[in-house]
């Protein structure tokens, strides 16, 4: 079942001669457990979808439906709290707190949802130990590399009982052999049953997604299957 849902979504922003329309006429649905990697040119409406998938800004028409709610049924205190409890986002500068440690910028949504401080620690510890950081934990920021803080901050976005995770081009600052480890990181996430939407400008990651959507002037001007290896294009011509 979908857990992210967009039926006939629309955004303008802006009036008169600075209009801007955003997205047009999006449909898209996520089902729990899958994984959807959106392309596009730059102003194409990728970053706009992803706002309006997290309820941090309202479609200008249209619907969106999370876990089956439509959003804008919530209170805007139980829009901030879908965000704290089901929604992770990570973005491509990665927006972690210099002033804490990895640790407690992995607990710090726990902690701001209302989890003691040891509990959201330890499940804090526990989130960096599976992504091969335990050893990282106390370290601040500008002591890690980029991938490593890249993987802090998919921690912070899939910890606790998050079921949306939206990446918005997570792995543009990294080299391949680091972009890969984010992508493998987020791909786990979906096998663990979170739905994701990772906005990516690499079609070889956008090829490890269940579903690849195009995005053009904030239109969807296509919607694919995942490009077929050329061993598998390969395996299937008669021999030769
Ligand atoms: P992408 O992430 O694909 O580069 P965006 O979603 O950021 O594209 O932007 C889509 C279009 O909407 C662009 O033309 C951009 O300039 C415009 N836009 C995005 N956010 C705003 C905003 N807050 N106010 C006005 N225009 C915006
Ligand atoms: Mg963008």
């Amino acid at each position: 079942m979908s857990y992210l849902e967009l039926r006939d979504v629309s955004k303008v922003y802006g009036e008169g001669a600075t209009e801007v329309r955003a997205l047009h006429r999006i449909d898209l649905s996520v089902d729990a457990g899958s994984l959807v990697a959106v392309m596009g040119a730059s102003g194409s409406g990728k970053s706009t979808l992803l706002t309006i998938a997290g309820s941090l800004e309202d479609p200008t028409s249209g619907e969106v439906y999370v876990g089956g709610r439509p959003l804008p049924s919530l209170s805007r205190n139980a829009k901030a709290q879908l965000r704290r409890q089901s929604i992770g986002y990570v973005f491509q500068d990665y927006n972690l707190l210099a002033g804490l440690s990895a640790v407690e910028n992995v607990s710090l949504p726990l902690e701001l949802d209302g989890v003691a401080t040891r509990k959201a620690q330890s499940a804090a510890l526990k989130a960096l130990e599976d992504f091969g950081l335990k050893d990282r934990a106390s370290q601040y920021p500008d002591m890690l590399s980029g991938g490593e803080r890249q993987r802090v901050a998919i921690a912070r976005a899939v910890v606790g009982k998050r079921q949306l995770l939206l990446a918005d081009e997570p792995s543009g600052a990294l080299d391949s052999t680091n972009a890969e480890a984010v992508m493998r990181l987020i791909l786990a996430a979906c096998h663990r049953g979170m739905a994701a939407v990772v906005v990516t400008h690499d079609a070889q990651l956008a090829s490890w997604a269940d579903r690849v959507v195009f995005l053009r002037d904030g239109r969807i001007v296509d919607q694919t299957l995942p490009v077929e290896s050329p061993e598998a294009v390969l395996a299937d011509l008669p021999n030769q």
